[in-house]
C-alpha cells in the first residue's frame, strides 16, 4: 500500500493541530485514536490568553467560541497561611477561557476532520514500524482488527502515556518530582468569578476553573505517597483532601459534587528528545512537567506550531532523517518557561517562602500581573529572570 504522507497518533489538541496545520500545507495526513469522541481528560481546563492565536491560525475559534467557554481575566493565588494575590492579563489581546475538555478535543476534532485530515476513532496504536533505522508507520488495532499503517512522517500525540515516545525510548518518569491529581466538577459553587484560582497548602495546590456562573472544576495536585490514603475509595479521599484548603472548603460546603473524581498519575514525565528519524512527539508526549501554571493545552497547540515547517520542509524535501531542527526550536521556545516551572515548584513546596512571596505579590500588583501574564503565555518568561524584577519583589 502506498505510505500515507502523515500518521498522527492521538486527537487531543496537539494531534489535531498537527493535523490540521500539515493539512493547510496540502498533506495527505490520517490521525489515529484509541477514543471515541466526545471523551473525557483529567485536566484543569484553564486555558491561557495566548491559546487564541493559535486556534485562529487552525481556523478553530469560532467553533471554540460555539462553546461558550468562560472567560478568564487572571488568576487568583491563596498562599498557605492564606495571603491572597490576584494577577490580570493586562495586555492580552483577549481573555483565557475555561471549558471542558470533552467539549474543546471533540470540537478541536470536528475542525481537522472538516479540513480535510482523514479521522479514525477507537483505533490504538500498539507499536511502531521500523524501516532501516527510521520510523516508518505505525501498528494499530481497532475496526478493521490488527493492521499496519505506513507513513512518511509519524507524530506522536498520544499525551503522557505515549506508546510512539515510549517505544522510542525517549519518554519516562520524572526522577524526583513524583505527584498525581484528583480531578472533581461542582455545582453550586459560592464566589466564583472571571478568574482562575490556586491554592497552594496541605503539601500541594488545588486549582479551580470556573465553567459557569456557580459551576467549576476542582482539582489538586499532592505527592504520589498521599495516594495510599485513598485505599481505593476516590471520592471519599478527593472529599477529605479538600480540607487543606479552608478558604475553598467553605466555598463548597453547600455545592453538590457533579460525578466521581477522577484520579491520574504519575504527572511529570520528561522526554530526552523530541524528534527522531521519521517521527516527531508533540504536547504531552513531548514531557510533561507540572499544571501549576495551567499552559498544557497552549504548548499543546505552540508545539504542533513548532513542529509545522520542520514536519513540512522534511515532507517536500523527502529528507525525514533528521527532524531535529523541531528539538532545537522547541527548546528556545520552552526554556525560560519551565525554568520558571521549575522555581515555583520549589516555592510552592516551602510553605514560608510561598507565603512571603505572596505577600510581595499582593503589594505590587504590577508584578503580580507579569507573573500571570507569564503563565498566561503572552509575556515572555524571560522577564521574570530580569533583575528588576527580583529587585522589585525584595523590596515590595
Ligand atoms: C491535573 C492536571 C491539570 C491540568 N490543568 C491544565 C490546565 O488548567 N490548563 C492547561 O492548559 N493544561 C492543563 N493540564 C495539561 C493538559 O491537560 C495537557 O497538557 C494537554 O491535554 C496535552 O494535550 P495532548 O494533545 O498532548 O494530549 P491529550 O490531551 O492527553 O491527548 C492524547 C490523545 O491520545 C490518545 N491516545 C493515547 N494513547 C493512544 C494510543 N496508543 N493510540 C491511539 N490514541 C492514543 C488519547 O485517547 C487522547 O485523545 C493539566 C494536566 C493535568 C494532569
Amino acid at each position: 500500500m502506498t505510505p500515507r504522507d502523515v500518521v498522527v497518533v492521538g486527537g487531543g489538541p496537539a494531534g489535531t493541530a498537527s493535523a490540521i496545520l500539515l493539512r493547510q500545507q496540502g498533506h495527505d495526513v490520517v490521525l489515529l485514536d484509541e477514543a471515541r469522541f466526545p471523551r473525557d481528560k483529567v485536566c484543569g481546563e484553564g486555558v491561557s490568553p495566548e491559546a487564541w492565536r493559535l486556534l485562529s491560525a487552525l481556523g478553530a475559534s469560532e467553533a471554540v467560541r460555539g462553546l461558550d467557554p468562560w472567560p478568564l481575566r487572571g488568576m487568583e493565588l491563596t498562599s498557605p497561611s492564606g495571603i491572597s494575590f490576584a494577577g490580570r492579563y493586562r495586555g492580552a489581546a483577549e481573555a483565557g477561557f475555561a471549558v471542558r475538555r470533552q467539549l474543546l478535543d471533540a470540537a478541536l476534532l470536528e475542525v481537522a476532520r472538516r479540513a480535510g485530515v482523514e479521522i479514525r476513532e477507537a483505533v490504538r496504536v500498539t507499536d511502531l514500524e521500523l524501516r532501516d533505522g527510521r520510523v516508518s508507520g505505525v501498528s494499530c488495532e481497532g475496526g478493521n482488527g490488527v493492521e499496519t499503517v505506513s507513513a512518511r512522517l509519524v507524530v506522536g500525540a498520544d499525551g503522557r502515556r505515549s506508546v510512539v515516545a515510549r517505544r522510542l525510548g525517549l519518554l519516562r518518569e520524572h526522577r524526583s518530582l513524583r505527584k498525581f491529581a484528583v480531578r472533581g466538577y461542582w455545582e453550586g459553587v459560592e464566589g466564583l468569578q472571571q478568574q482562575g484560582e490556586m491554592h497552594v497548602g496541605g503539601g500541594g495546590y488545588c486549582g479551580v476553573a470556573p465553567l459557569a456562573a456557580t459551576r467549576a472544576n476542582v482539582a489538586f495536585v499532592l505527592d504520589r505517597e498521599r495516594m495510599t490514603e485513598a485505599a481505593g475509595d476516590i471520592e471519599n479521599f478527593y472529599r477529605r483532601s479538600l480540607a487543606a484548603w479552608p478558604a475553598l472548603a467553605e466555598r463548597l460546603e453547600n455545592a453538590t459534587l457533579l460525578e466521581a473524581p477522577r484520579a491520574i498519575g504519575p504527572l511529570a514525565l520528561e522526554a530526552r528528545r523530541v524528534s527522531a528519524p521519521g517521527a516527531l512527539l508533540v504536547g504531552d508526549s513531548a514531557g510533561f512537567y507540572d499544571p501549576f501554571t495551567g499552559e498544557g493545552v497552549t504548548l499543546a497547540l505552540r508545539s504542533a506550531e513548532l513542529a509545522l515547517p520542520v514536519a513540512h520542509a522534511a515532507l517536500r524535501s523527502g529528507r525525514l532523517d533528521d527532524l531535529s531542527a523541531y528539538d532545537r526550536a522547541r527548546h528556545a521556545a520552552t526554556r525560560d518557561k519551565f525554568r520558571l516551572n521549575r522555581l515555583l515548584q520549589r516555592t510552592v513546596a516551602w510553605p514560608a517562602l510561598a507565603d512571603a512571596v505572596a505577600g510581595r505579590l499582593r503589594r505590587r500588583a504590577d508584578l503580580a500581573d507579569r507573573l500571570v501574564g507569564i503563565a498566561g503565555d503572552f509575556v515572555p518568561a524571560r522577564t521574570a529572570f530580569d533583575l528588576r524584577f527580583a529587585w522589585d519583589l525584595l523590596r515590595a
